[in-house]
Protein backbone atom coordinates (compact mmCIF):
# COMPACT_ATOMS: atom_id res chain seq x y z
CA UNK A 1 0.00 0.00 0.00
CA UNK A 2 1.17 3.48 -0.85
CA UNK A 3 0.72 5.95 2.47
CA UNK A 4 -1.71 7.39 0.77
CA UNK A 5 -3.52 4.10 0.32
CA UNK A 6 -2.21 3.28 3.83
CA UNK A 7 -4.56 6.41 5.80
CA UNK A 8 -7.19 6.16 3.67
CA UNK A 9 -7.98 3.04 4.92
CA UNK A 10 -8.82 4.96 9.20
CA UNK A 11 -12.57 5.37 9.38
CA UNK A 12 -12.12 8.46 11.05
CA UNK A 13 -13.69 6.86 14.16
CA UNK A 14 -10.98 8.47 16.77
CA UNK A 15 -11.68 5.68 18.98
CA UNK A 16 -8.28 5.16 19.04
CA UNK A 17 -7.76 8.83 20.78
CA UNK A 18 -9.60 7.95 23.85
CA UNK A 19 -7.77 7.10 26.91
CA UNK A 20 -7.84 3.49 27.61
CA UNK A 21 -7.40 1.65 31.28
CA UNK A 22 -6.71 -1.86 32.69
CA UNK A 23 -9.76 -3.87 34.13
CA UNK A 24 -9.70 -4.66 37.71
CA UNK A 25 -8.02 -8.17 36.90
CA UNK A 26 -5.31 -6.09 34.71
CA UNK A 27 -5.77 -8.63 32.12
CA UNK A 28 -8.10 -6.34 29.28
CA UNK A 29 -7.91 -2.78 28.14
CA UNK A 30 -11.81 -0.64 28.95
CA UNK A 31 -12.04 2.32 27.36
CA UNK A 32 -13.36 6.00 29.04
CA UNK A 33 -15.37 8.86 27.29
CA UNK A 34 -11.87 11.20 27.87
CA UNK A 35 -10.29 11.89 25.24
CA UNK A 36 -6.96 13.25 23.96
CA UNK A 37 -6.45 17.09 24.44
CA UNK A 38 -5.36 17.91 20.87
CA UNK A 39 -8.35 15.46 19.11
CA UNK A 40 -10.73 17.96 17.59
CA UNK A 41 -13.87 15.91 18.53
CA UNK A 42 -16.32 17.66 16.25
CA UNK A 43 -14.48 16.25 13.00
CA UNK A 44 -12.96 13.37 14.99
CA UNK A 45 -9.39 14.64 13.50
CA UNK A 46 -5.78 15.23 15.30
CA UNK A 47 -5.50 18.79 16.32
CA UNK A 48 -1.74 18.30 14.78
CA UNK A 49 -1.75 15.52 12.97
CA UNK A 50 2.17 15.79 11.87
CA UNK A 51 3.66 16.34 15.01
CA UNK A 52 1.35 13.84 17.16
CA UNK A 53 4.14 11.93 17.88
CA UNK A 54 5.96 14.70 20.23
CA UNK A 55 3.02 16.46 21.49
CA UNK A 56 1.80 13.05 22.52
CA UNK A 57 4.63 11.08 23.07
CA UNK A 58 1.21 8.19 24.17
CA UNK A 59 -0.28 8.52 20.78
CA UNK A 60 -0.02 5.54 18.76
CA UNK A 61 1.16 5.71 15.03
CA UNK A 62 -0.07 2.50 13.49
CA UNK A 63 1.68 1.48 10.08
CA UNK A 64 2.29 -1.14 8.25
CA UNK A 65 5.09 -2.34 10.35
CA UNK A 66 3.62 -1.94 14.14
CA UNK A 67 -0.04 -2.93 13.16
CA UNK A 68 0.09 -6.14 14.64
CA UNK A 69 0.62 -4.23 17.93
CA UNK A 70 -0.92 -1.43 18.00
CA UNK A 71 -4.10 -2.97 16.72
CA UNK A 72 -4.35 -4.71 20.13
CA UNK A 73 -4.66 -1.33 21.63
CA UNK A 74 -7.50 -0.19 18.73
CA UNK A 75 -11.39 -0.74 19.10
CA UNK A 76 -12.47 -4.07 17.69
CA UNK A 77 -14.17 -1.45 15.14
CA UNK A 78 -10.70 -0.02 13.93
CA UNK A 79 -10.18 -1.09 9.77
CA UNK A 80 -7.00 -1.90 10.47
CA UNK A 81 -7.76 -4.42 12.73
CA UNK A 82 -10.45 -5.84 11.20
CA UNK A 83 -7.93 -6.24 7.38
CA UNK A 84 -5.57 -7.81 10.47
CA UNK A 85 -7.95 -10.21 10.98
CA UNK A 86 -9.11 -11.07 7.65
CA UNK A 87 -12.70 -9.55 8.30
CA UNK A 88 -14.72 -7.40 6.26
CA UNK A 89 -15.07 -3.77 6.82
CA UNK A 90 -18.43 -2.83 7.96
CA UNK A 91 -21.18 -1.32 5.88
CA UNK A 92 -20.69 2.38 7.26
CA UNK A 93 -16.90 2.28 6.10
CA UNK A 94 -16.40 4.81 3.70
CA UNK A 95 -14.39 2.36 1.02
CA UNK A 96 -17.86 0.63 1.23
CA UNK A 97 -20.40 3.68 1.43
CA UNK A 98 -18.89 6.28 -0.45
CA UNK A 99 -19.64 8.15 2.20
CA UNK A 100 -17.11 9.46 5.18
CA UNK A 101 -20.09 11.06 7.13
CA UNK A 102 -21.66 7.66 7.53
CA UNK A 103 -19.18 6.68 10.39
CA UNK A 104 -20.44 10.04 12.39
CA UNK A 105 -24.05 9.15 11.55
CA UNK A 106 -24.43 5.76 12.22
CA UNK A 107 -22.85 6.79 15.85
CA UNK A 108 -19.66 4.35 15.03
CA UNK A 109 -17.43 7.57 16.05
CA UNK A 110 -16.39 9.99 19.09
CA UNK A 111 -18.00 12.64 17.47
CA UNK A 112 -19.12 14.74 20.79
CA UNK A 113 -19.55 11.99 23.04
CA UNK A 114 -16.64 13.12 24.49
CA UNK A 115 -14.62 15.01 27.54
CA UNK A 116 -11.41 15.82 27.58
CA UNK A 117 -8.05 15.30 29.57
CA UNK A 118 -7.75 18.79 30.55
CA UNK A 119 -11.07 19.00 31.91
CA UNK A 120 -10.83 15.59 34.17
CA UNK A 121 -8.66 14.69 37.17
CA UNK A 122 -6.68 11.70 36.38
CA UNK A 123 -7.73 9.96 39.51
CA UNK A 124 -11.43 9.72 38.50
CA UNK A 125 -10.44 8.17 35.23
CA UNK A 126 -12.31 4.94 36.69
CA UNK A 127 -15.77 6.89 36.63
CA UNK A 128 -15.61 7.32 32.67
CA UNK A 129 -15.01 4.13 31.35
CA UNK A 130 -18.20 2.93 29.12
CA UNK A 131 -18.73 0.26 26.61
CA UNK A 132 -19.81 2.13 23.37
CA UNK A 133 -16.19 2.47 21.72
CA UNK A 134 -16.01 -1.40 22.36
CA UNK A 135 -18.99 -2.47 19.92
CA UNK A 136 -17.92 -3.62 16.90
CA UNK A 137 -19.95 -2.59 14.55
S1 LIG B 1 -9.62 3.32 15.59
FE1 LIG B 1 -8.61 2.71 13.68
S2 LIG B 1 -10.05 3.29 12.10
FE2 LIG B 1 -10.71 4.41 13.95
S3 LIG B 1 -9.62 6.39 13.81
FE3 LIG B 1 -8.31 5.01 14.96
S4 LIG B 1 -6.89 4.14 13.42
FE4 LIG B 1 -8.65 5.02 12.32
S1 LIG C 1 -2.17 13.01 19.35
FE1 LIG C 1 -3.78 13.14 17.83
S2 LIG C 1 -3.89 11.08 16.91
FE2 LIG C 1 -2.74 10.91 18.83
S3 LIG C 1 -4.29 10.36 20.39
FE3 LIG C 1 -4.10 12.60 20.41
S4 LIG C 1 -5.69 13.35 19.01
FE4 LIG C 1 -5.40 11.16 18.60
Amino acid sequence: MTPEEWESVCDGCAKCCLVQLQDEQGEQLVFTDVACDLLDDGACRCGDYANRSTRVPSCISMNASNVEEAAAFAPPSCAYRLLLQGEPLPDWHHLVSGSSSAVHEGGHSVRHRVRFQRDVDERDLESYVVDWPAYKT
